[in-house]
């Protein structure tokens, strides 16, 4: 049997009518796992960060996975062993990240509201650096530092005001937006970072959004983001590092984001003219390593055919994949068995008593009552937002290697929902 690859996501196959990961029938996991069930392919990801490896052969860089996409730990421990380094948004996942195996040099701290705890552990354990996002957080960074007899190596992400051309939510690298140093302050910001004691500036960051699909964005960021380089030098200031941040998306619905290597032989291409060709450079993907790695199964519960529309309600809701809520986000829904019988056009929408609970509209869909379907494009953003509103256990997460599956995280049960919760007296 030929296996029929679904466009733009490896690994997940029809195999005589039968969507498989890595050639396991899903319905298989389904039945053994329960549902809603997470699906990772261990090659999937793999295969994302070896493109990027592939743009950046033979330079000096470091690819930090931006984990807030999937912070599950056998998600984590999979690119720990690939020898990624974290790029980190909160004390939690600081401590996720070591629980995964990740050394402490290679992790690198976002985030424009970190907490002098939060500053304090991650010098404690010996983060390689901070993105500051502020002259204030400066200030801040240098008294913890100083106290803790520390030195915080620095970059700071600065805003390039360019327009990523996506979804305002994750857009962030516009004038108006709540994260980085202007880019007209930014020299300012350098001067003042050079002058504080204890810290040491080690490079410049920017991240101007995500899920962004043309190269165009990114290549007017670097020119930006490069002007400044020779200007925070120009003032005696040097730069070693370049982080050029995350952002690149992957196809959700037919969209056709480059190919990170692709990408990366064009930013290259004017890096090199520039002359900036032999700096470190890192970088902070997220989606793009984990987003089309993973897929969610949830089982038809009922079809409720009405007079304006269907609907088709499953298991999985808003608290499991909280994209399309939070974003109007599409994800493709594909029946685990491919079927013949005539299909209908369902909204397929979730248990929770929302109306905001849809995980997608209009689809057309041959399904009975009892049939699992599959969730695409799951592997970002959906985990890692997930949340217990309804009383909703979380999934349980499979993570599959070599055709192997293992369970990476139990499906939450009531018991372990209320654990940290008192009654009163
Ligand atoms: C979210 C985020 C990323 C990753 O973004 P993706 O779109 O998932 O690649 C990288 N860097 C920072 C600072 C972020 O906040």
């Amino acid at each position: 049997m030929i296996p029929s690859q679904l466009p733009g996501r490896p690994h997940f196959d029809m195999v005589g009518g039968e969507l498989c990961v890595e050639g396991l029938p899903l319905a298989t996991l389904a039945r053994q796992f329960g549902t809603p069930l997470f699906v990772y392919s261990k090659a999937a990801m793999l295969e994302s960060l070896a493109a990027y490896r592939r743009g950046f052969a033979g330079r000096n860089a470091s690819i930090c996975y931006a984990m807030k996409a999937n912070s599950s730990l056998g998600v984590l421990q999979v690119f720990a062993r690939a020898g990624c380094g974290f790029d980190i948004v909160s004390g939690g996942e600081l401590e996720r990240a070591l629980a995964a195996g990740a050394a402490p040099g290679d992790i690198i701290f976002s985030g424009v509201g970190k907490t002098r705890a939060e500053m304090a552990r991650a010098l404690q354990v010996g983060i390689g650096c901070f993105n500051v996002e502020s002259e204030a957080e400066l200030e801040v960074l240098s008294e913890v530092a100083t106290a803790a007899g520390k030195s915080a190596q620095v970059s700071i992400r600065v805003n390039p005001n360019v327009d990523p051309k996506t979804h305002p939510y994750i857009s962030t690298g516009l004038k108006g937006n709540k994260f980085g140093v202007a880019h007209e302050r930014a020299l300012h910001a350098y001067q003042r970072a050079a002058a504080l004691p204890g810290l040491k500036v080690v490079g410049i960051d920017c991240h101007i959004g995500s899920q962004i699909t043309t190269q165009a964005p990114y290549l007017d960021a670097m020119d930006r983001i490069l002007d400044l380089v020779e200007s925070v030098e120009a003032a005696g200031i040097p730069l070693p590092h370049i982080d050029f941040g995350g952002g690149l998306g992957i196809d959700y619905n037919g969209d056709e984001p480059p190919k990170a290597d692709a990408l990366w032989s064009a930013l290259f291409a004017k890096i090199d003219s520039r002359g900036f060709g032999d700096r470190k450079f890192m970088i902070e993907p997220g989606r793009s390593l984990v987003g089309n790695a993973g897929v969610c199964v949830t089982e038809v519960l009922y079809l409720k055919p009405g007079e304006q529309k269907n609907f088709c309600i499953v298991d999985a809701a808003m608290n499991d994949l909280p994209r399309p809520a939070m974003y109007q986000a599409f994800h493709a829904i594909v029946p685990l068995r491919q079927g013949n019988g005539p299909s209908s056009v369902y909204d397929v929408v979730g248990p929770v008593c929302e109306s905001g609970d849809w995980i997608g509209h209009g689809r057309a869909l041959a399904v009975d009552q009892g049939d699992l379907l599959a969730v695409m494009s799951a592997g970002a953003y959906c985990m890692s937002m997930a949340s217990n509103y309804n009383t909703r256990g979380r999934a349980a997460e499979v993570l599959v290697d070599a055709g192997k599956a293992h369970l990476i995280r139990e499906r939450e049960s009531p018991a372990d929902q209320m654990r940290s919760e008192r009654l009163l007296p």
